[in-house]
């Protein structure tokens, strides 16, 4: 492994984090550090939000709602697609605020992560002018349709590994159906929404339409799910903090839409292209460092292709370049923070301990200079775990993959089926029926055959299980942020 001399240009010099509340930057009374993951340097210092400053905000976009609610659609449209095209204005500044947040590699930032925004952006700007309802006939004489109304203020707490993208699946349908925005982001990942609260300024959304309130989840995500003056909370987190943040709000009816945690199975039939599956497995637990909600930590490979997969991994994983994230050659960067990493090495250990087989990685790569002290860890491989190890049944978060094998289709669908999360699946097979017949059975919010990771706007995902429930993305999403009004006006 080399490490990387000279650290980029983009790395960007990045000023000291407010709240942003009714359009204007504020202090808060106290202050907590941003650490660069790749280097564990302090980045900057943001502000430490308390339930005084959710109220300030919850206040300042109720003030908002009357009026961006009576915006007309096409109004709405224009602003929102002013901001696609002032993200990928703003794409460097963006890229490298995010990616020295993160630690995610500038690659993988700007084609998937900045890139998203703007297209989600585009997207809603679309949806916007056609939230509208339907004329019914009934047998009494009566003119009767719906409305489709804007529910108020939405919460939306977000979590660290895709700061930018799972912010703009809430606030790009929010704001499309006519909704403020009180935002919470990650507390290791909160630098990216204060840059969008500013172009989303630029762009013309009004002050308090959309309010920014950084700080600890402990601290005051209680304070804003349960608050009043919230209509609805989209949370993106955790299964265990998306538990109690559905129970706090179910006390006050509040509805909840709930993207949780994941554990996807990778299924490699004995028909597979053995390439493009390998190639797929390693995309499916790399991508994002392996942070990624809809990840494929479970690769389970039929008998016959088993040794070849498994052969095939162990060649080329020690090959996936790990580095500086500002390095546009790599793809694998630092975890978010050391409590990620961690976690991801508690793991490593249970995995010897089961009696795993360390087929590629197992450790941290060394690097000199800036990165030695950075949160990294290697691409790992493991085979022979027992199908009870907690390293498959549960959610490791890191660019950790277990291989198990399986006989029959059944067998494979009952191994994918088997732990209690439900985000996503995939399958590699060139037997077109058993493509449809086992993405049916694979209890998951999207399933990919033969790649992994195609996502798209326009494609609504979200869990079933303990992944959570509601659906982010395609105009299934706008259903979370609009409510049916029903109108009858008697003809007689
Ligand atoms: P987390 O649950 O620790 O935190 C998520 C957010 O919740 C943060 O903003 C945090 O401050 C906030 N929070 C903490 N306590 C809270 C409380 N009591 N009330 C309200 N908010 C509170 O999750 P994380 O570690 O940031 O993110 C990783 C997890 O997110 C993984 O489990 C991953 O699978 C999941 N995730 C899911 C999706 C999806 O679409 N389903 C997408 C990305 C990540």
């Amino acid at each position: 492994m080399t490490a990387v001399e000279e650290r980029p240009a983009i790395r960007p010099d990045v000023p000291p984090g407010q709240l942003f509340i009714g359009g204007r930057r504020q202090e808060a009374a106290d202050r907590f550090d941003a650490v660069d993951p790749a280097t564990g340097r302090v980045l900057t210092t943001l502000a430490r939000g308390s339930a005084a400053d959710v109220d300030a905000a919850v206040g300042a976009a109720r003030a908002a709602f009357e009026g961006w609610a009576a915006t007309s659609g096409r109004e709405r449209a224009r602003i929102l697609h002013r901001v696609a095209d002032l993200v990928r204005g703003h794409a460097d500044d963006l890229v490298a605020v995010e990616s020295a947040d993160v630690g995610k590699p500038v690659s993988l930032c700007r084609t998937v992560d900045v890139e998203t925004v703007a297209e989600q952006y585009e997207y809603y700007s679309a949806l916007a002018q056609g939230v509208d309802g339907a004329t019914r006939q009934i047998p009494i004489a009566s003119h009767a349709y719906t409305r489709r109304e804007p529910l108020g203020v939405v919460a939306a707490v977000t979590p660290f590994n895709f700061p930018l993208v799972l912010s703009s699946s809430k606030i790009a349908p929010a704001l499309a159906a006519g909704n403020t925005v009180v935002h919470k982001p990650a507390e290791d990942a909160s630098l990216s929404a204060l840059l969008m609260a500013e172009i989303l300024t630029e762009a013309g959304v009004p002050g308090g339409v959309v309010n920014v309130v950084t700080g600890f989840g402990t601290e005051i995500g209680d304070a804003l799910v349960t608050h009043p003056g919230v209509d609805k909370v989209a949370f993106t987190g955790s299964t265990a903090v998306g538990r109690h943040v559905a129970r706090v709000a179910g006390e006050r009816l509040k509805p909840v839409t709930l993207e949780l945690g994941g554990n996807a199975a990778h299924l490699v039939f004995d028909d597979a292209d053995v390439e493009q599956a390998v190639h797929a497995a390693i995309k499916a637990f790399v991508f994002n460092t392996g942070q990624f909600c809809m990840g494929g930590p479970r690769l389970l490979v039929a008998d016959a292709l088993h040794d070849t997969i498994l052969d095939a991994l162990a060649e080329a994983v020690p090959q996936v370049p790990v580095g500086d994230p500002f390095d546009p050659a790599t793809v694998v960067g630092p975890m978010a923070g050391e409590r990620h990493r961690a976690k991801v090495e508690q793991y490593l250990e249970q995995a010897r301990a089961d009696g795993g087989r360390i087929v590629a990685g197992g450790g941290r790569p060394t690097f000199d200079g800036d990165l030695a002290g950075g949160f990294f860890v290697q691409p790992t491989v493991i085979a022979d775990l027992p199908s009870g190890s907690r390293v498959i049944g549960e959610e490791i978060f890191g660019p950790v993959l277990t291989v198990q094998r399986f006989t029959t289709e059944d067998e494979a669908v009952a191994l994918a089926n088997s732990t209690p999360y439900g985000l996503a699946a995939g399958l590699q097979t060139t037997n077109l029926a058993r493509a449809h017949r086992v993405a049916a059975r694979l209890q998951a919010g999207i399933v990919w055959v033969n790649d992994w990771a195609m996502l798209d706007p326009a494609i609504p995902f979200g869990g079933v299980k303990d992944s959570g429930f509601g659906r982010e993305y395609g105009p299934e999403s706008l259903d979370a942020y609009t409510k049916t009004k029903s109108v009858v006006v008697s003809l007689a």
